[in-house]
Order: C-alpha cells, then sequence, then structure tokens
C-alpha cells in the first residue's frame, strides 16, 4: 500500500524526521490561503499523487506569491498527473501540498528497503540526490553507500556516522544525519513498512538537514496492526478493478489483455497466464480467489472480471485441494443467473468433488465451455474469443 507524501512526512515526523513547514489544500482558493498561514515569501506546490518523478513532469513548481499559487493549483487540479512511474493514463490530482520553498545547498538520496539476499533491511544512501535511484545506479553507481541492518540489534549508530563520512557531510551535521536514519529506520520497522525513501534529504543553506520529499509503501498484509496507517489508504490513486477487489477481498491485478481469468492460487494464476499467452491469447487480469471459496464468492469474482470492459471471454481453472469443485460450479451458475453474460465462458474443474461439479454445470443449461486439462482449457478460451472476435467483427461490418 501507498500513501502520499505529505503522510510519509507527518508520519515521518513522528519519529523525528524533520521536513519544511507546510500545509494541505483540496482547491486552489485553499492552497493560496494556506501559504498566508504558512508565511513566507517562496512557496512550492506539490500535487500530490502515488508517483514519483512529479518534478519533471511539472508536479511541483516553485512559486512566488499566492497569486501564483492560485494560478498554478488551476492548472493541477482535477489534471491526469503522467510521469514515467505513472504509466500513459496518469494519475489524478485532487490534493496540493504547499510547502514552504527552502534554499538547497546539497541533494541526497536516502532510501530503506527490504533487501532479499541478505534478508534484511538495507539502507540506501548517495551524494546524487534528485536523481531517480535507477539513474543514481546506472549513471553513477560508485556513488551509492549501502549499509545493511542486522534485526536483533537495529540499526547502530556508528552505522550511521559511517554512512554520513562516505556521504562527505559535514561532521557539524552528523549528530542529526544520525537522528534521521535511526527515526527512518524504526518507522520502517513500527510500521511494517517495505520501503522508506527520501529523495532528496537537503543540506539547506542555514545548514539544516530537511526531508524534502518522502516516500513510504506498507505490507498490506500487516495493515490490520496499524489502523491509523490503513486509513491513509487513497482509492483515486488506485487501479479502480484492483481497489474494487481489494474491498472484496480477492487478489485481482489489471492487465491489458481480453481473456479474464478466475483462478485459485497465485501459483496456478500464473501458469494460467501462460498457458493463454502460449495458446495465442492476452490475460486481462490475475484474479486469485484463494482457498474455500463459498459460491457467492465465486459470483463476486465474476462480477468483478466483467464490470472490466475490456473481458471478451472468461477462463475460470480451479484445482480444488481445499476448495470444493461442487461450490465453484454453483458460483457459476449463480453468477451467470444474475449478471447478463455476454462473453464465453470456459471452466475447467479439477480435484475435490470434481464429478459433482461438472454435473451442476451439465445441469444448469447454461452455454459453458467446458475443458479437462488447463492446456486445452486456454486453447479453447483463446478459441472462443478469436470466434467471438471475428463475429463481432462481421456484425459491425454489416450495420
Ligand atoms: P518528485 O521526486 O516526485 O519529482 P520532489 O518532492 O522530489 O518530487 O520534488 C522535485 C524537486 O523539487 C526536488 O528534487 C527539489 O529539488 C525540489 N523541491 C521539492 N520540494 C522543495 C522545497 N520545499 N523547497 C525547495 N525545493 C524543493
Ligand atoms: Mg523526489
Amino acid at each position: 500500500m501507498d500513501i502520499h507524501e505529505y503522510q510519509a512526512k507527518e508520519l515521518l515526523a513522528r519519529f523525528g524526521v524533520a521536513s519544511p513547514e507546510g500545509a494541505l489544500a483540496y482547491s486552489p482558493e485553499q492552497a493560496a490561503y494556506r501559504a498566508r498561514e504558512l508565511g513566507g515569501d517562496k512557496w512550492v506546490v506539490k500535487a500530490q499523487v502515488h508517483a514519483g518523478g512529479r518534478g519533471k513532469a511539472g508536479g511541483v513548481k516553485l512559486c512566488h506569491s499566492d497569486r501564483e499559487i492560485e494560478q498554478t493549483c488551476e492548472n493541477l487540479f482535477g489534471r491526469k498527473l503522467v510521469t514515467h512511474q505513472t504509466g500513459p493514463e496518469g494519475k489524478g490530482i485532487y490534493r496540493i501540498y504547499v510547502e514552504a520553498a527552502v534554499p538547497i545547498d546539497r541533494e541526497i538520496y536516502l532510501g530503506f528497503v527490504l533487501d532479499r539476499s541478505s534478508q534484511r533491511v538495507m539502507i540506501v544512501a548517495s551524494g546524487e540526490g534528485g536523481m531517480e535511484i535507477e539513474d543514481i545506479s546506472a549513471d553513477k553507481p560508485d556513488s551509492i553507500v549501502r549499509a545493511i541492518v542486522e534485526p536483533a540489534v537495529g540499526l547502530q549508530e556508528f552505522q550511521c556516522r559511517q554512512i554520513a563520512f562516505k556521504l562527505g557531510i559535514d561532521p557539524s551535521l552528523t549528530q542529526q544525519f544520525a537522528r534521521t536514519l535511526l527515526g527512518c529506520y524504526r518507522a520502517f520497522t513500527e510500521l511494517d513498512a517495505t520501503m522508506v525513501e527520501i529523495n532528496p534529504l537537503v543540506i539547506t543553506g542555514d545548514n539544516r538537514l530537511l526531508a524534502l520529499d518522502a516516500k513510504m509503501t506498507f505490507d498490506t498484509n500487516a495493515m490490520f496492526r496499524h489502523p491509523y496507517v490503513a486509513e491513509l489508504r487513497d482509492k483515486s490513486q488506485e487501479d479502480p478493478r484492483e481497489s474494487r477487489a481489494a474491498d472484496r477481498g480477492l487478489n485481482y491485478v489489471g492487465l491489458d489483455g481480453n481473456i479474464g481469468c478466475i483462478v485459485n492460487g497465485a501459483g496456478l494464476a500464473m501458469a494460467t497466464m501462460d498457458m493463454i499467452k502460449l495458446a495465442g491469447g492476452e490475460p486481462a487480469n490475475f484474479l486469485d480467489i484463494g482457498g474455500g471459496a463459498t459460491p457467492d464468492r465465486v459470483a463476486k469474482a465474476f462480477r468483478l472480471v466483467l464490470s472490466d470492459s475490456n473481458v471478451q471471454a472468461i477462463l475460470v481453472n480451479i484445482f480444488a485441494g481445499i476448495n470444493r469443485c461442487d461450490w465453484v460450479a454453483e458460483g457459476i451458475v449463480q453468477a451467470l443467473k444474475e449478471v447478463e453474460v455476454e462473453v464465453p465462458v470456459i471452466v475447467r474443474l479439477a480435484g475435490t468433488n470434481v464429478e459433482e461439479g461438472q454435473k451442476i454445470l451439465a445441469r444448469s443449461g447454461m452455454p459453458i465451455i467446458r475443458a479437462t486439462t488447463l492446456s486445452q482449457a486456454a486453447e479453447r478460451a483463446v478459441g472462443a474469443w478469436q470466434n467471438d472476435l471475428s463475429q463481432g467483427v462481421k456484425m459491425r461490418a454489416v450495420t
């Protein structure tokens, strides 16, 4: 789960990480008002979207008056910001953060990530802040400093001093730098984050250390332990198909193809997508209904997949261990009764109560295309989709 920059700054502030004074606005007038409240004569207007690279995309602007702030915000609010991280569709701007502009002397990159090879939290830092870490590692790989944290003892002050030394930070700021690192590490572990990134962490003209940007990502499965963080979720920044699924307790990833997949288990979902590709099709999604799926849950999954207008065929592939094929079959029949399904539905069931499941499908009288093996299912799904497509094209040509 991602959160906005202003929210990450607010959370990190509780752990002693300093950033410039700022305030949130939901309209251009409010932004100007906020700037007057903050005082000063230079502000930075920052579009709050769940993506980096906003500066280059025009989502971060320096302003010198409240009029300028209002005008800048009028151009930003309601627009989609397209950065190299958002994809071509961009992300909607509905919140803007107004922050005091600070004089920057030096920009530092600071990141906390889970390093899978060492199975530890790793600190990644570089004196080349402001650039994206991907560009730093391509252009200036030698500037990157790494440190691994031993979980039994946590981040140690000497490690912070070592990093400060390697980055050439002035000794007068070492203590503050260490406090920033220790605060980020505590926030990371105590809030079940999977990533904390401050880019840039700056040294100001008056020798202060401030986080000018902040990004935090959390382990969604741990959010029940942190209701305050869970509430920071902003659905306007998510793929609507994925947020609808999350609300229904389903694991869903939207993709660009046309064949909707309803599968149980992530491994089987991956295999199903591979088989669809092998048969010449493209999956429209990855939907894992999980173990122990009730008819109701299957029906929900159906409605969800069908709500994606790109879906032109649905492949249900269930290998029932904990699941029961008869329940899944009942769910499919229930969904087909409730929802008008105009696309071919291909079902492959295997495992617990498969005979019962097949009977339910056959007895329903629904136009369900059945398959016994995974490859057969994928071929039939792609075949039915192509067939439908050619008929659709013909029909459109006639009218
Ligand atoms: P993004 O990483 O999405 O482009 P940032 O918050 O990092 O957005 O802002 C981009 C750049 O704008 C920063 O690298 C910094 O140079 C400048 N900037 C951001 N906030 C401030 C601020 N409060 N004062 C001065 N410059 C800022
Ligand atoms: Mg940044």
